[in-house]
């Protein structure tokens, strides 16, 4: 789970790390308040979205010149009228892909002189299964860009959990950012922090880019974007709180609330598999057969009719699904159970696409046969490539 920048940040105030002042804004009315909250002389306008790279983004239907997601004011007039101008639009940025997300939060906050922008985040690397320090000089642009181009500039260190953070740590970070005087104090201190925030809430990514050095030579966090292991979120209730349902894809939501491994993607073939590695086959061979899948879908090993039904409901709601394959391996579950269940769901949801039921496993006779029997226009398969080949076919023709 995500959280906004100024979530984020308000946790790092409360773990006693050095961010900015600033205020949220949900209503344009709160801006010019927001604003003479804060000291100047200068003020950063910032849209609250989960999606990186707002400052380089732009606004659907912006007006000549006009700025991204991430604006500078030298007034509380001018930090109002950015806010007021942002509020309600949909900012685009290479991370929110092109539908861009609508922007109902926005963040003013006491703008910083900036001497250096450094590149600091955390997470949990799965090569060395630890939590892993990846630094780096160049901060502020985009981490994947200097990844591709000069990738001898990011540096990480991992953390042995038996031992935790150490001091050498946070000097090991401070050289490699190039750190001096109180600055290098100033790193084992954030480090040592970030740490133990990151290990005490259970997070999966703590990002700070811009890591900054100001002009007074200190160190402070100018960004911050932090996700959360899903998993725990019963034991961290006031994580669970900062959650914003508007921010997540609706079909994922729906899914999660039916607890359906459920991840939307951009093709065209939607798919219902039981186990998650038969789901990747699934997709695989889709890809294989000349298609792609618009989703990977795990309905799980106890799938009763009622989630077979709001998986074919959270399938069927995506516009961009041309068809519908079910690759269903009666293991545990057994395919008349599952054949009955399809069956529900097309007679509620009502079906408008090609469907191909492949199913194998305990009572395979069976579940085909009820399949077979039901009158519904669905093609049955034998295997899963002649299945993939089907449904292919009956999208593509
Ligand atoms: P992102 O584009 O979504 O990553 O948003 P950031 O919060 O990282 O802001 C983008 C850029 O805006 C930063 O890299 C800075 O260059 C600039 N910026 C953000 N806050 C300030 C500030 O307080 N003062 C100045 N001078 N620039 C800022
Ligand atoms: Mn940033």
């Amino acid at each position: 789970m995500n959280i906004h920048e100024y979530q984020a940040k308000g946790l790092l105030r409360a773990a006693g790390v050095p961010v900015s002042d600033g205020r949220v804004v949900l209503r344009a009315e709160e801006a010019k308040s927001a604003a003479g909250e804060l000291d100047g002389p200068l003020w950063v306008v910032k849209a609250q979205i989960h999606a990186g790279g707002r400052g380089k983004g732009s606004f659907k239907e912006a007006s000549a010149g006009e700025k991204g997601g991430v604006r500078l004011a030298k007034s509380v007039a001018e930090a109002e009228e950015h806010a007021k101008q942002m509020l309600g639009r949909t900012l685009v940025t290479h991370q929110t892909g092109p539908a861009g997300k609508q922007v109902n939060r926005i963040y003013i906050e006491d703008g910083s002189e900036i001497e250096r922008e450094l590149y600091l985040a955390l997470l949990v690397d799965r090569v060395t299964s630890r939590i892993s320090f990846v630094v780096s000089t160049e901060g502020g642009m985009d981490i994947e860009e200097v990844a591709a181009s000069t990738p001898e500039k990011i540096l990480s260190f991992s953390i042995d959990p038996a031992t935790g953070i150490q001091g050498f740590h946070g000097r090991r970070v401070a050289f490699a950012l190039g750190l001096e005087g109180k600055q290098v104090k100033q790193c084992v201190d954030l480090v040592g922090k970030l740490y133990k925030l990151f290990t005490e809430r259970d997070a999966e990514m703590v990002e700070i880019n811009p890591l900054i050095v100001t002009d007074k030579g200190d160190l402070k966090c100018l960004d911050a974007k932090m996700g959360f292991d899903s998993n725990s979120l019963y034991r961290q209730s006031d994580i669970l709180a900062l959650r914003d349902e508007t921010e997540e894809d609706a079909k994922e939501l729906a899914a999660s609330k039916y607890d359906l491994n459920y991840i939307a993607l951009d093709g065209e073939i939607g798919c219902m598999v039981n186990g998650a590695g038969l789901a990747m086959a699934t997709m695989d061979i889709i890809k294989l057969y000349g298609a792609e899948p618009a989703n990977f879908l795990d309905v799980g090993g106890g799938a009763t009719k009622e989630k077979v039904t709001e998986a074919f409901k959270i399938i069927t709601s995506d516009p961009n699904v041309k068809g519908i394959l079910v690759n269903i391996f009666g293991g545990i579950m057994r395919c008349d159970i599952i054949a009955e269940g399809v069956i529900a769901a097309v007679r509620e949801v009502g079906l408008e696409v090609p469907l191909v039921v492949r199913l194998e496993g305990t009572n395979v006779d069976l579940g085909k046969q009820i399949i077979n029997e039901s009158g519904l226009n669905v093609i049955a398969a034998d295997n899963l490539s002649d299945a993939a080949e089907k449904i292919v076919k009956a999208v593509k023709g």
